[in-house]
């Protein structure tokens, strides 16, 4: 048989991280290449969820998901931003943020069209905007001179609007970067949106995931956005519990209308049980929250502390899980080539960040390392990373 794949997704096929955590595996190295946490949420939550699914919550919940839970994440929106939503027509509960991305995009991005993108990008919203028949213009993040923090340059992002412009997809605070958009920077980004009439998708799964005091701000909020921009965000990361695949897609009803139209094809419900749990933990757990936040930051510190001591030139990360750290002082200029290395060499698994870019070269001579690990985990990991220095890497 001929390649069964369509054509347009054939690019997709082997990821690297399953490349890098079969690495892992195979030299038993300490994985940082995966962005999830090795503690669980909090305890009211996982209870909570039991109990559900004890008690009988184990049929099809509505489509657009439990009111509970649409009504849980139209107080937060509210309490936290001052957005208003109304649950019932303006919040749908998606199988995850991944769900919420991949609707909004079959849903909104006509073939044809084009998508601004910023890279370094979360790997399924270039596969969902092809497989949405959609084309990607990626305006380039890099490290400011001064900051250190990845930025964009606004002229680059207005060069990036054509005729064919639907969208700009918007992640802050940013995977893999760990920048959070300042208001300025969210400016530049609507002040284009409203010029050029664009939806802006905005993917907000680490809102609650920033650091020093950094507030998040959601693009929605600012003056003309409102009614252009459609956000999602999720569980897994709000509360420690990726497996959970539990999000929600937010915005004004004709946008979540057209997002859901596509959805219940695509999955039709997302898991009931766990939707009761999450309302729960919405309303209750905000303690257990901004206690995750502030051990992270500890987190995002302490590896970043030992990643130069290893010999790395750390980038500055605002918020999310991750820091991205540059081979080149340690006389390196092939991330993937360190990346695949470092499991036999080094005993630690990490990303080679030009997998998250459409121009490679740009994110050639950088690894994304995740700190969302306990301590013990993080500080095994510096610790063989400056062996393996040692050793002249
Ligand atoms: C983890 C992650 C997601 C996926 O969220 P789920 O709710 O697990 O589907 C989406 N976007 C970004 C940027 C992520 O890091």
């Amino acid at each position: 048989m001929e390649e069964p794949l369509i054509e347009r997704m054939r690019v997709y096929g082997e990821t690297i991280f399953a490349e890098m955590t079969r690495l892992a595996m195979e030299t038993g190295s300490v994985n940082l290449g995966q962005g999830f946490p090795d503690t669980d949420g909090p305890r009211s939550l996982l209870e909570g969820a039991s109990r559900r699914v004890l008690e009988g919550v184990n049929q099809y919940p509505p489509g657009p998901g439990r009111p509970e839970l649409r009504q849980a994440v139209s107080r937060y929106r509210a309490r936290h931003y001052g957005i208003e939503l109304d649950p019932d027509s303006e919040v749908y509960i998606t199988v995850g943020a991944t769900a919420g991305i991949a609707a909004a995009m079959l849903a909104l991005v006509e073939r044809g069209d084009e998508v601004i993108v910023f890279e370094p990008m979360y790997d399924s919203y270039a596969a969902m905007i092809t497989l949405a028949g959609g084309v990607r213009r990626s305006v380039t993040l890099r490290p400011d001179a001064v900051s250190g923090r990845f930025t964009f340059d606004p002229e680059e992002l207005r060069a990036a609007v054509g005729p064919r412009t639907r969208m700009v997809l918007v992640n802050s605070p940013h995977n893999p970067t760990g920048t959070v958009f300042t208001p300025d920077e969210l400016e530049e980004i609507a002040r284009v949106c409203r010029e050029h009439d664009l939806i802006a998708f905005t993917d907000e799964v680490y809102e609650f995931l920033t650091f020093d005091g950094r507030p998040h701000v959601p693009l929605a909020t600012l003056p003309g956005m409102r009614e252009r921009t459609v956000s999602v965000s999720s569980v897994g990361k709000m509360f420690a519990v990726t497996g959970w695949k539990t999000g929600w897609v937010m915005g004004p009803e004709p946008l979540v209308s057209a997002v859901r139209t596509v959805n219940q094809f695509l999955t039709f419900s997302a898991n009931g049980a766990l939707q009761l749990a999450v309302a729960d933990a919405i309303d209750g757990e905000w303690e257990w929250v901004a206690a995750q936040r502030a051990a992270l930051q500890g987190k995002r510190d302490r590896l970043a502390s030992g990643l130069a001591a290893a010999g790395f030139e750390v980038n500055v990360s605002e918020g999310t899980y991750f820091v991205m750290a540059d081979i080149r002082p340690l006389g390196f200029g092939s991330g993937l080539d360190v990346a695949r290395a470092l499991p036999a060499g080094a005993g630690v698994a990490a990303v080679p960040a030009q997998v998250f870019y459409d121009h490679q070269e740009e994110g050639a001579h950088l690894l994304r390392f995740a700190f969302c690990k306990r301590d013990e985990v993080l500080d095994e990991a510096v610790s063989r990373l400056t062996a393996w220095h040692g050793r002249g890497a």
